[in-house]
């Protein structure tokens, strides 16, 4: 199982502090890439705590293009290239499981 997949997952919720510090994000649901001007809508923030800085910093951001919670930012450390989104998007999207690409014969 390749391990970067499972981290990286980790950054698609509660990545308000990632997306700030990328200048590229990619959707690991639509496979679209974007930069992070354009993630306008974020969730997880409830009304009391709007002026929490803490909580404003554990929000996840919605694609812009599709809606789904599934945004990576470079800003995490991995690439947001369509073949890196396309492994998220079989890995964790498509219910498909995670092996080692099979042996070349
Ligand atoms: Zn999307």
């Amino acid at each position: 199982m390749k391990n970067e997949l499972l981290v990286a997952y980790r950054y698609l919720t509660n990545n308000w502090v990632q997306i700030q510090a990328s200048n590229m994000c990619g959707c690991c649901h639509c496979l679209q890439t974007f930069p992070p001007e354009s993630v306008v809508a974020w969730t997880g923030l409830h009304f009391d705590e709007l002026d929490d800085p803490e909580a404003i910093k554990r929000q996840t951001a919605l694609c812009p293009l599709c809606g789904n919670e599934s945004v990576l930012g470079n800003g995490a450390g991995f690439p947001v290239d369509p073949d890196f989104l396309g492994r998220m998007n079989d890995a964790w999207f498509q219910r498909t499981i995670i092996r080692k690409p099979a042996a070349k014969t």
